[in-house]
């Protein structure tokens, strides 16, 4: 698996626990404002289930209420609301620039 190879040589990563999509956590993790993304990214993490600690990709894990209202993910698993960390906001922050 080559691209794990690469992507552990520097930094913290997570992966959706459901399809394995990998994101690289930013070294500074910022703890400001958490981020919201309005337009849904199936390509970027929903946040982290705080039952199994498990994270998910939005485009694996259910939104309740369904858009246009702002949903909230919930664990596929658990069914609890996902939590966006300060970790998952920083991914979202690095890929909405
Ligand atoms: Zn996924
Ligand atoms: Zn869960």
């Amino acid at each position: 698996m080559g691209i794990f190879g690469r992507l552990f040589k520097r930094g913290e990563q997570v992966c959706c626990a459901k399809c394995g999509r990998v994101w690289k956590v930013p070294t500074k993790v910022d703890k400001g404002p958490r981020v919201f993304v309005s337009v849904p990214r199936p390509d970027l993490p929903a946040g982290e289930c705080p039952r199994c600690g498990s994270i998910y990709c939005q485009g694996c894990a259910p939104s309740k209420p369904p858009p246009p209202s702002a949903g909230f993910y919930h664990c596929p698993k658990c069914g609890v609301r996902l939590d966006v960390t300060p970790k998952v906001s920083s991914i979202l922050v690095t890929h909405s620039k």
